[in-house]
């Protein structure tokens, strides 16, 4: 099958980007040299939102459509989509936000000045990678293990590319603005948590957990160009340390593993494909029949996850 497109990256944008494709009609590939399940994207936390940019703002549009969305996908089976209740916390005092309901002093730990309650997505990100797989499987995508060279020898495959290679486009594009967001994990079981919390602002390392099922994600941190992808002893025992300050329940869970993940920052901020192409010395059309972009999917402070299966009107099988 010749692609009318082919999207460099299997993970969450590569998937989503690939879905919200093969879902419009058009016949997707997608390529990478690992499964979604080794990638930056298994290891996220995963919150979504809270969407605070203005909503008549690009920005806040994508928040507040990301936020629709996961909300939505917390109530169908098998996306690992769950809506919890918790605090958004800083230990300085900072602005309201609009429609969030303020913490009393009572809920706030030590240390911490004010803070915000408030049920969001929390996303169980290896599930949720399997299920977008099988959308983008039943809507008649493709899927190649293969490491893309460069995207110009893709134009000999198909006139259409979405480079989502994350961390990746830094040597394919090439664009040296990318770098790695080192973040690092402890994963326990779950001591019978149902609520999350977070610290605000985030980095270089802050007071963080995300309940599951049947297990708790701990965080964060944030080393700025440290690529290293080994659990770092040291930064472990923090992490532990500064969310069982905040619940002391956490120091009977038993840990399970540590995770790390380099997260693509600042990443290509919505470039169009001809753009990075003409970056690599390949010609495009001026007006190209579908307008193919680069997805930043990280937030700068609280994370959200942007531009999920269904919000992609934008997309348009071309005319062939
Ligand atoms: C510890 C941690 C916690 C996080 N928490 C959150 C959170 O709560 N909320 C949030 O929104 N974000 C969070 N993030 C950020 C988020 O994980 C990333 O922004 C996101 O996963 C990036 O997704 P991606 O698909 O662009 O890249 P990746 O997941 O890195 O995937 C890149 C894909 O491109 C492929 N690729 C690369 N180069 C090539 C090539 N040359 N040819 C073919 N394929 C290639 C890879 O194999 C992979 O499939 C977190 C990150 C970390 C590390």
């Amino acid at each position: 099958m010749r692609p009318d497109v082919v999207v460099v990256g299997a993970s969450v944008i590569g998937l989503t980007t690939g879905v919200c494709l093969a879902e419009a009609g058009l016949k997707v590939r997608l390529q990478s040299p690992v499964p979604p399940s080794a990638t930056t994207s298994a290891v996220a936390s995963a919150m979504a939102g809270p969407a605070v940019a203005p909503a008549g703002e690009r920005a806040g549009r994508h928040e507040w459509a990301g936020l629709a969305e996961f909300t939505a996908l917390a109530g169908v089976a098998g996306t690992g989509v769950t809506l919890r209740r918790g605090r958004l916390v800083s230990r300085e005092q900072g602005p309201p936000l609009p429609g969030m309901q303020a913490c009393a002093p009572g809920d706030l730990p030590p240390g911490f000045a004010a803070g915000f309650w408030a049920t969001l997505p929390l996303v169980d990100m290896p599930v949720y990678l399997g299920y977008l797989a099988g959308r983008l499987a039943a809507a008649g995508g493709e899927f190649e293990y293969a490491k893309t060279r460069s995207l110009a020898g893709l134009t000999a495959v198909t006139p259409l590319v979405a480079n989502c290679a994350g961390l990746g486009a830094r040597e394919l594009v090439p664009d040296p603005a990318v770098t790695a967001a080192r973040g690092q994990h402890v994963v326990t079981d779950n001591p019978g948590l149902e609520e999350f919390f977070i610290e605000a602002p985030l980095g270089p390392a802050w007071a963080a957990y995300w309940p599951y099922p049947g297990h708790v994600v701990l965080g964060g941190t944030w080393v700025s160009g440290d690529e290293r992808t080994e659990p770092d002893d040291a930064a472990a025992g923090q992490i532990l340390r500064r969310c069982i300050r905040v619940e002391p329940r956490l120091a009977q869970a038993r840990v399970r593993g540590h995770q790390v993940g380099l997260r693509p920052w600042p990443g290509l901020t919505f470039p169009s494909v001809p753009q990075c192409c003409r970056q690599a010395g390949i010609r495009v059309p001026a007006r190209p029949p579908v307008p193919i972009r680069t997805i930043r999917w990280a937030g700068p402070r609280w994370s959200s996850l942007r531009c999920p299966p269904g919000t992609c009107g934008r997309w348009r099988t071309p005319a062939r």
